[in-house]
């Protein structure tokens, strides 16, 4: 492959197709230099995993522009303070390059802390911050000291590697409060959820799942987060990882430090998301919970499936490209589409590893192209050349669906329809119906010709 076919050389290894030759896909590694990634940096993925604590102050160290590309990043809600939609900012300019931001940021902690009273604040190192060597970490022990507030240091320079290596920052940064609370009226019965964000109330509906089977929550890392939770999370029986690219690190730590054991669960799907619950239920092997965890798929299939119909009947053939964060996130999107009879012709993340790969070539049909790390380029060509019905990605991915007259679903933080849980299936097919049965396609130039179901546009009443 060359650039001419809209394919860096560089990033061939990068790229297969199911069927051509023996399976191999390169992953992990920095984005290919000149190929406009579609990876955040190391700063934006500790964002993204912090920022749902509510009850903290987020500090962006740096210039205003870092604070403001991730201002308010994720649909995460709240149920009490919402402290965390603020994108507070040191705002280094000149003279801080120059003669050191330290004092700056002093003044913006202690300012915050006595404004707002958080239960922590978190300080995250920008690039700058990194390249002039402001010393945060001193900065942090001695507003604790002095205020009694935990200030907690997120090394997060962008420059770092890749937005991987931010949620690993984000899971160090919480590993200083883990460990730090009260354990002693928490149940065997109990669990911590991580790597859910609650999007549009996501984890209020997982929660719920949980308490109907009898176990106990003791925190959610990040969705809904409080600090206090956090603190006393290392007294519950088992750690359930959803998004497992940025939270494994901190369940494999977590097991190591205090012997939590962790399973690997997705919430997206109706096959995914009643096998999270009942693989819970048999790790807790108690007849009780392993009858609540059927009890609670019972009665959402059955209030979900007869909802389902209509939209497999409009949906079905279609084809579908995904491209994701973390891979653990496709494979639950190829089930959840094939649940309302579509097709995945692209499928590809942003820091898969090997073992991931080759689960997703496994579950892939023949002729799907497989990508790690993708840009723009790339993705617009497999799209055109697989024609696909729909594009599934996130905010970065979007105005490419819509140049190209392909239909989009956001799967991504920005997002503000459920899409976990059983209720979430429900959403999903009515998200991916509204838009690829939308008329408007007909007047892409692209699509003009190739015509629109005439039926489409009168599911939601028959639903
Ligand atoms: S940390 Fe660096 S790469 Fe990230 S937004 Fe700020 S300047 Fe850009």
């Amino acid at each position: 492959m060359s650039k001419s076919d809209g394919v860096i050389a560089a990033r061939a290894g990068q790229i297969y197709t199911k069927g051509n030759g023996e399976f191999a896909l390169a992953c992990e590694k920095a984005s290919t230099a000149g190929a406009v990634s579609q990876r955040a940096c190391v700063f934006c993925g500790s964002r993204v995993v912090l920022y749902p604590v509510t009850d903290a102050v987020h500090v962006v160290h740096g210039p205003v522009g870092c604070a403001a590309f991730t201002w308010d990043i994720r649909g995460a809600m709240s149920s009490g303070l919402e402290l965390h939609r603020n994108s507070f900012s040191t705002d280094l300019r000149e003279n801080e390059i120059i003669h050191g931001g330290e004092p700056r940021l002093e003044e913006a902690l202690r300012h915050l802390i006595a404004k707002f009273n958080p239960k922590a604040a978190f300080v995250y190192a920008t690039c700058i911050v990194g390249v002039i060597g402001d010393d945060v970490g001193a900065i942090a022990k001695k507003v604790t000291r002095d205020t009694g507030v935990p200030v907690i240091p997120v090394h997060s320079e962008g420059f770092r590697g890749t937005k991987k290596d931010g949620y690993r920052a984000a899971c160090e940064a919480l590993e200083t409060l883990i460990g730090t609370g009260d354990t002693s009226d928490i149940s065997p019965l109990s669990i911590n959820i991580l790597g859910e964000f609650n999007l549009a109330g996501e984890a209020w509906m997982i929660q719920d799942y949980y308490r109907r089977m009898g176990i106990e929550v003791v925190s959610v890392m990040t969705g809904d987060g409080r600090v206090d939770d956090i603190r006393r999370s290392h007294g519950a029986a088992l750690n359930v990882v959803q998004c497992s690219g940025s939270m494994t690190s901190l369940a494999k730590d977590m097991e190591r430090d205090y012997g939590i054991p962790f399973l690997r669960v997705s919430y997206f799907g109706i096959e995914d998301v009643s096998q999270a619950l009942y693989d819970v239920a048999d790790f807790f092997a108690n007849e009780d919970v392993k009858r609540g965890a059927e009890k609670v798929v019972r009665e959402e299939l059955l209030e979900l499936m007869p909802r389902m119909a209509p939209y497999r009947e409009k949906l079905q053939g279609k084809s579908a490209a995904i491209y994701v964060g973390g891979a653990f996130k496709a494979f639950s999107l190829i089930k959840a589409l094939r649940t309302i009879g579509m097709r995945v012709a692209l499928v590809g993340s942003q820091t898969g590893n090997s073992e991931d790969y080759k689960l997703l070539e496994q579950m892939c049909d023949p002729g799907t192209v497989i990508v790690d790390d993708s840009n723009p380029v790339e993705l617009s060509r497999f799209i055109i050349e697989k024609d696909v019905d729909l594009f599934i990605g996130g905010v970065k991915e979007r105005p490419m669906a819509y140049k190209l007259g392909v239909a989009f679903c956001d799967h991504n933080h920005e997002r503000k329809i459920a899409l976990a849980g059983f209720e979430g299936m429900k959403n999903f097919a009515e998200e991916v119906y509204r838009s690829v049965c939308s008329p408007v396609w007909q007047f892409a130039p692209r699509r003009a010709g190739r015509g629109i179901p005439a039926s489409g546009l009168h599911i939601q009443a028959e639903a």
